[in-house]
């Protein structure tokens, strides 16, 4: 029997515009880099992304390598595709991205126009797809001339593969850059896509990054000044801004399971920091990671973040993450008890 998604998975969730495009997205998005490959079994991919398009998730993050082994998850998400979402396309925002390290050789990774088109087609072949509706450089490449790589994302949504195209990971200063670049080929980044939580506040700090001369602003800032809405990656810091490792770490956690997130991450100071933050959002009535994700999507300074990927190994954890849009609001007197905690 076919699956047929929920009336009413429209009525909950806001959309909100990715800065000057005319595309929204979901408050909260969900990334399939884990819990997406080979090694998990395709009924639980595929209970995870109906509930999350049930509960209004509209945007599905994937990327070239996404897995394991790489590609895994394009392939899987295709498959879901073609067997639960067929006549849903147009209902979806699909991303994909090249960047990081793909397939052996000098054309496999970094951002020359031979290895992002390659890529591409190989990401659309996988999902069975025409066109990705975002498309991103993964990482910036200090090799490679930032015209021809911004030449190449422009190409890829002139030839039809990509609606819109983005960043990730660019510094404050690469970001204007590049969209200086792409508004004189006449195709404007649209989006950035960084790592962003409580525990990871680089996006607030003035022009920190590694590349070029400071001008001062932050990414936050800069990605308002330049037309650009943003995706933050990470916002739970892979579970770490949940209450599950409060009491160690449990056999099916993500820090057991994975070189992504070290244990020793979960240092004594940082253990007493999420206690702390874990008091907060239970004062405000929320679980940790629905805090931790409300707190991302906050006005800030200068702008504000645009929807928070999540990433899922259960179905109830996608429905409680969701369930943060129910209580983005924070008193001042909450966020500066938040900030005693919330530090890198
Ligand atoms: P999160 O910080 O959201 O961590 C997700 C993990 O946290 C889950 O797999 C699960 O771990 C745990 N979790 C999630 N929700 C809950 C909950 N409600 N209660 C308790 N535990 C929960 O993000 P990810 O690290 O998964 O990254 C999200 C997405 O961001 C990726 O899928 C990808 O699309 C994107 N990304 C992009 C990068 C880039 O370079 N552009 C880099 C990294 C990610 P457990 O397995 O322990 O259950």
């Amino acid at each position: 029997t076919r699956w047929t998604p929920a009336a009413d998975r429209y009525d909950k969730m806001p959309y909100r515009r990715l800065g000057q495009s005319g595309l929204k997205l979901p408050a909260i998005s969900l990334g399939l880099w884990h819990n997406f490959g080979d090694d998990k079994p395709l009924q639980s991919q595929k209970e995870i992304l109906r509930r999350a398009f049930d509960l209004g998730v509209t945007h599905f993050d994937l990327a070239n390598n996404y897995g394991p082994p790489n590609g895994s998850a394009e392939v899987n998400f295709g498959r879901i595709l073609r067997e639960d979402f067929a006549g849903l396309r147009q209902e979806l925002v699909i991303s994909s991205k090249a960047g990081w390290d793909m397939w052996p050789g000098p054309y496999g990774f970094g951002g020359s126009r031979k290895y992002l088109l390659d890529s591409l087609d190989q990401s659309l072949e996988r999902m069975g797809l025409d066109r990705v509706d975002i498309f991103y450089h993964h990482r910036p490449d200090p090799e490679t001339p930032l015209e021809e790589t911004m030449g190449a994302l422009d190409h890829i949504v002139r030839s039809g593969r990509a609606g819109y195209v983005g960043i990730s990971s660019y510094s404050a200063d690469l970001t204007a850059r590049a969209q200086q670049i792409m508004r004189g080929l006449g195709t404007p980044l649209i989006i950035h896509q960084p790592s962003y939580s409580m525990l990871n506040r680089w996006v607030e700090t003035p022009s920190s990054n590694s590349m070029g001369p400071a001008h001062g602003k932050n990414l936050v800032q800069t990605l308002t000044d330049h037309g650009m809405g943003s995706i933050v990656f990470t916002p739970l810091a892979q579970g770490m801004l949940t209450d599950k490792y409060l009491d160690g770490v449990p056999e099916d956690s993500r820090a057991a399971a994975s070189k992504s997130l070290n244990p020793e991450w979960l240092s004594d100071q940082n253990i007493e920091h999420i206690r702390g933050l874990n008091e907060i959002a239970q004062a405000r009535g929320q679980s940790l990671a629905q805090m931790a994700i409300a707190w991302t999507l906050r006005e800030q300074d200068g702008g504000q973040v645009t929807s928070a990927l999540v990433g899922a190994s259960k179905v109830s954890q996608i429905e409680d993450s969701v369930a943060a849009v129910e209580n983005l609001e924070f008193s001042a007197e909450e966020l500066a008890r938040i900030d005693e905690l919330a530090v890198d």
